[in-house]
């Protein structure tokens, strides 16, 4: 059961071959025998999820399935789950139990998935390798002494060791595509707007977007037709024409099923900061697509080197704002000895917040500060246009741009911890793509001295169905993402 794509499941729990019970159990189990080594998970809830598996079991006995009616499905734990203790990582919300559900949460409830538990991840979705969070850090599959990516490494992790079938995560900067990478996954990042906003806890946003992160290309596609759709209560959500995102998926693929498309090369992402090991494989996938048909054409994005700093400028800057609501006053952990309402603020934010978090609010604060505003926030957001029109520009000479999506593959517990812009510079192929709006997916492109390495596909505003299919394709033709970390029986 636990090597079925999400769409064999659902036949399975359709002929009744399994029940939701059991397959909630059965992941429950393998939760049980292999979080401790892992710790991919905040919050597990045996009672609750198969409560929701015995609801599921019984709307499919009625004839009345959704597309993932009794699938168990791993939640990121920045995404406000009613009833659940949601903790985004952190200290300050250690004890918040949420009375209501994210957006995310509602519509995966609504098409019938179970909820298999909430995921770790890096504090406030802050980090690269998933060492920030209050809960210690999460290990990778592969590697259980290397990071397994961040921030939603817990998602990862999970689904890489077969915890759970698919997950969600949030890239506000990487954190869906380096982890996926990192763990051998795809996992996807959609148009900024796509998928609503709201009850997911902010950090930065004018970037946070929710995605799937699964096994496949195909997995994606069913998962993001449930998280897209218009949302009012999310000011930044698109109203636009609901898109099943599979449609091009079932196309029978004939001898060169990509043949016409065009695959953008950037100059700045095949230069030096790739490693060799990864970028040989990168390369190979390029010369398995121009197999399937596609032609590669040069192209540029030449503000690319200054997307790292302008995104850490803009990210602590909404992240400082964002985070001002955690007070102590109405919710959230509260420090226990205070002289006045201004020692409380502080005492609570200083014992509730990690030096990561802290550093970010600095930074913030420090650049939309009266005197430093013109000089660091504005300049930003003007590299920020300058990317966007990079893009643009790169867009008119072909359809889809190809690079790493990572320049190294996982790297050691505590390599880079001690050294945050090193920690930083993980996510120099994933930012500017943030900082755009645009979409983009990761795919597993092969592994280096045992550890995998990810594709990342980079497409114009909304043209998810297009990138879901490109990475479909190459799926169809390789193994590279059916292959699995040892020791998880
Ligand atoms: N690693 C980046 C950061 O630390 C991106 C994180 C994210 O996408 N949430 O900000």
């Amino acid at each position: 059961m636990i090597e079925r794509s999400l769409q064999a499941l659902r036949q399975a729990l359709a002929a009744r071959e399994i029940s939701s019970v059991e397959l909630t159990q059965l992941y429950l189990d393998r939760i049980a025998r292999h979080d401790p080594q892992l710790n991919a998970f905040i919050t597990v809830d045996q009672t609750r999820s198969l409560a929701q598996a015995r609801a599921a079991d019984e709307q499919l006995a009625r004839g009345e399935a959704g597309p993932l009616t009794g699938i168990p499905i791993a939640h990121k734990d920045i995404f406000c789950t009613r009833g659940w203790l949601t903790t985004c990582g952190s200290k300050i919300l250690g004890n918040f139990v949420s009375p209501y559900d994210a957006a995310v949460i509602a519509r995966f409830a609504a098409a019938g998935a179970v909820l298999i538990g909430k995921t770790n991840m890096d504090e406030f979705a802050m980090g690269s390798s998933n060492e920030t969070s209050f809960y210690g850090p999460v290990k990778n599959p592969w590697d259980a002494s290397c990071v397994p990516g961040g921030s939603s490494g817990g998602s990862a992790a999970a689904v890489a060791a077969r915890l759970a079938p698919a997950a969600t995560g949030t890239d506000t900067g990487g954190s869906i595509r380096q982890p996926a990478a990192l763990c051998n996954l795809t996992g996807m990042k959609p148009t900024y707007g796509v998928v609503s906003r709201y009850g997911m806890i902010a950090f930065a946003s004018s970037l946070d977007q929710a995605g799937p992160l699964a096994r496949s290309a195909a997995d994606c596609a069913l998962l993001l037709n449930t998280m897209a759709g218009f949302d009012e209560r999310d000011s930044t959500s698109l109203d636009r024409p609901l898109e099943d995102y599979s449609r091009e998926l079932n196309v029978p693929p004939g001898d060169k099923p990509l043949a016409g498309l065009r695959i953008g090369l950037p100059d700045e992402f095949f230069g030096e900061g790739c490693s060799p090991e990864v970028m040989r494989l990168v390369e190979a996938a390029i010369a398995d697509y121009r197999q399937l048909g596609a032609e590669t054409v040069a192209i540029s994005l030449p503000s690319t080197h200054l997307s790292v700093a302008a995104y850490y400028v803009i990210a602590p800057a909404e992240a400082s704002s964002n985070l001002a609501r955690f007070d102590g006053v109405r919710y959230g952990y509260r420090a226990p000895q205070y002289q006045d309402l201004n020692d409380l603020y502080s005492k609570t934010r200083a014992q509730g917040f990690g030096a990561e978090v802290k550093r970010r609010i600095l930074i913030g604060t420090y650049v939309l500060s009266h005197g430093y505003y013109d000089a660091y926030y504005l300049q930003a957001q003007r590299i920020r246009r300058l990317i966007a029109d990079d893009f643009a520009k790169a867009f008119r000479q072909c359809d889809v741009i190809v690079g790493p999506t990572s320049p190294s593959t996982a790297f050691k517990l505590g390599e880079k911890a001690a050294d945050p812009v090193q920690m930083y510079l993980s996510d120099i192929y994933t930012i500017a793509v943030n900082l755009a709006g645009l979409p983009a997916i990761s795919i597993p492109c092969g592994f280096a001295g045992g550890l995998p390495a990810g594709l990342q596909l980079i497409g114009d505003y909304f043209t998810e169905t297009r990138l879901l299919n490109v990475a479909h394709r190459y799926q169809q033709t390789s193994s590279w993402h059916l292959q699995q970390p040892g020791g998880f029986a």
